[in-house]
């Protein structure tokens, strides 16, 4: 038997099932094998009264939504092929983006407290051979998704949102004037395979089963993850441009467990791969992550053999020997991230929320923390849409702006991915890291932070590289054949409009008291615009919030 098999067939759930399976997919991903479903289709034929204003189909981060949008007073179902509850294993987050939900009013301080089972502080940044860096308040708490969820869903209820459990999303009809949202009962209720980060989601809908209720609404939302039917019709088969895989271990029996690590690397590339570890004090042990960034190749390694290094890696890592540690949890996943993103809906009437949507960044896989960040403005956007009864396709794309501060990361995100064929210096990404994080260092936390929080602001970006062309001039040369020309010459690009949505999102901070002259549709579209300003320059989180009443506050 291989470590892997060892140590995971001792872990309960049968997480080893879980595993290959979620292999299987990124298999299929890899192989571009993977059929494309067709399970949206429009009609002509109109559809009358909707019952609902909002299905959300997919409930781990569509109740999040689904819990503001029914709060405003809409009528708001939510159908979850499961039952709706969070996974075990904590989602990390900073303080600050979790408070969104209180200032939302979906949940008390208290409650936001009960669902936070560890806070520490500070998290580390090292690279294989060069100096830690050490931050604070950056993802420093770990928060338990099943009492999150929980209470979102008690509040949800209690407002007049309506649940379907085990029921599955089928097919949906979009008619001119709202949607018909077919769903399956299924004989058998699947299980929910490991943290396979919505492997099983895939699986389960290729299972089928007899029909079960169908809801008419006005607006769809799709929040059924990465591997969601609909994206991958929406998206006609392409294959992602890049993917993080993702494997680890919940633990007892460390003898350290008070710091956690954000991104540290203790090898050189190895397998065309270069790795990249994270660990966090847990509830009940201690998260240790092994993550690569990697294109999708035939030959990448699965997650199995990602697993097996993980395992032969993490004592020297954390300074334990495996005989040490007492494992409760295996932790995996793959991330897909496409250069177009987020995702617009080709159709009417359709929206993405939460992973499916894509807006989160290239290098995370915390779409956790993403859907927080842009909670208030979808849930004050979609209820204008409603409001206003704009639920074509156009404006709801308003809904997915471009956000150039995403765009520059796709760069980082190449940079810390080797191709299959290029010859780099083995040390290379991680050199390249550590001058980029002691320049960061050097300009203080107000660079470094929105950098690791998925907000990277032009003034940083500018700074950081004038400072490396200065002191460490040879590290950029070194990116150049790694990345080759396209990429830089997209990359400028983007960073272009960094500093262009920079200067718009002062301009609109002016203007916006000025606009309520204008029709309630030009607002709507405005609205939209300032907010993608805000968010796409990496400056949400102050100024300009639009309220449920379609005001702007400053
Ligand atoms: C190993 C690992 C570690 C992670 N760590 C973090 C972290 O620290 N911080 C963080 O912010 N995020 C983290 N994440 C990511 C986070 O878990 C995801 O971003 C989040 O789960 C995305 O939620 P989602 O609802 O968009 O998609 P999914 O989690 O894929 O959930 C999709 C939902 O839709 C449902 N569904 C699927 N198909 C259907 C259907 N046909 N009909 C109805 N419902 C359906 C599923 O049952 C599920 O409830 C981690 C993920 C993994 C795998």
């Amino acid at each position: 038997m291989s470590s892997v098999e060892t140590i995971l067939s001792q872990i309960p759930g049968d997480s080893l099932t879980g595993l290959r399976q979620a292999d299987r997919l990124w298999q299929s991903l890899r192989e571009n094998t993977a059929p494309t479903p067709l399970v949206i289709e429009t009609t002509g034929e109109t559809l009358g009264n909707a019952d609902w204003d909002v299905v959300v189909a997919g409930g781990t981060l569509g109740i999040f939504i689904g819990a503001a949008l029914v709060q405003q007073g809409w009528r708001v179902a939510v159908i979850e092929r499961l039952m709706l509850r969070g996974r075990d294993q904590e989602w990390n987050i900073s303080r600050p983006e979790l408070n969104v939900l209180a200032e939302l009013q979906l949940l008390t301080p208290e409650e936001i407290a009960q669902a936070i089972g560890t806070e520490y502080n500070p998290v580390r940044i090292q690279f294989h051979g060069g100096k830690p860096f050490w931050v604070r308040d950056v993802l420093n708490i770990g928060v338990a998704p099943t009492i999150l969820l929980e209470t979102l869903k008690t509040r949800f209820l209690a407002a007049g949102g309506k649940l379907l459990e085990k029921t599955p999303f089928a097919r949906a009809v979009i008619h001119p004037d709202g949607v018909t949202v077919a769903t399956t009962n299924p004989n058998i209720a699947p299980g929910k395979a490991g943290g396979a980060g919505g492997a099983a989601a895939y699986v389960s809908h290729q299972e089928g089963g007899s029909s079960g209720p169908t809801l008419k609404t006005r607006l769809f939302i799709d929040a059924m993850g990465h591997f969601s039917p609909i994206v991958r019709q929406a998206r006609q088969g392409q294959k992602p441009d890049g993917v993080c895989l993702v494997v680890g271990t919940c633990a007892q029996g460390f003898p350290n467990n008070d710091t956690g690590d954000l991104m540290v690397s203790i090898t050189p590339v190895q397998n065309y791969c270069q790795y990249f570890w994270e660990a966090f004090p847990a509830r009940d042990g201690r998260t240790t992550y092994l993550f690569t960034y990697a294109d999708t190749h035939p030959d990448r390694p699965s997650l199995e053999a990602l697993f097996a290094d993980y395992f032969r890696l993490l004592p020297e890592y954390q300074n334990v020997s495996l005989d040490q540690l007492e494992f409760r949890r295996a932790l995996f996943g793959f991330f897909p991230s496409y250069r177009q993103s987020p995702l617009r809906s080709p159709w009417d009437r359709l929206i993405f929320v939460g992973d499916s949507s894509a807006l989160q960044s290239p290098l995370s896989f915390g779409g956790f923390g993403a859907l927080l960040r842009h909670l208030p403005r979808l849930s004050a956007g979609i209820h204008e849409a409603l409001e206003k009864d704009l639920l074509s396709q156009r404006p709801l794309a308003q809904l997915m702006p471009y956000q150039p501060n995403i765009s520059v990361t796709w760069l980082f995100q190449r940079t810390m991915s080797v191709g299959m064929t290029q010859k780099i210096d083995p040390n290379g990404i991680n050199n390249l890291l550590s001058g980029v994080f002691d320049c960061m260092e050097q300009l203080g936390e107000p660079v470094m932070k929105p950098f690791l929080q998925d907000k990277v602001q032009f003034g940083g970006l500018f700074q950081t590289l004038m400072l490396m062309s200065v002191q460490r001039p040879e590290l950029g040369l070194k990116i150049m054949p790694q990345v080759g020309p396209l990429p830089l010459v997209d990359w400028m690009q983007h960073g272009f409009n960094l500093g262009i949505y920079s200067l718009l999102d002062r301009f609109g901070s002016v203007v916006a008291p000025s606009v309520s002259h204008l029709s309630p549709v030009a607002q709507y579209y405005f609205h939209r615009w300032l907010e993608g300003w805000k968010y796409g320059s990496g400056g949400d989180g102050s100024d300009i919030v639009i309220s449920n009443n379609n005001e702007i506050l400053s």
